[in-house]
């Protein structure tokens, strides 16, 4: 299965899902804080910190 690396934008943490084919059409939602303000981040960007606004 996919694993999906996430960072959450209320609180900066940054988490890994692992989504199924039914999960994948549900909101992520941060484990930290519950905010649904999450971004998915590519892994091979894994060491960039800049990002597109
Ligand atoms: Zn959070």
């Amino acid at each position: 299965m996919p694993v999906y690396d996430y960072i959450c934008l209320d609180c900066h943490k940054s988490f890994e899902k692992v989504l199924t084919l039914t999960e994948h059409d549900e909101p992520v939602t941060c484990p930290r804080c519950g905010s649904k303000h999450v971004e998915q981040e590519p892994a091979e960007f894994f060491a960039v910190t800049s990002r597109k606004s």
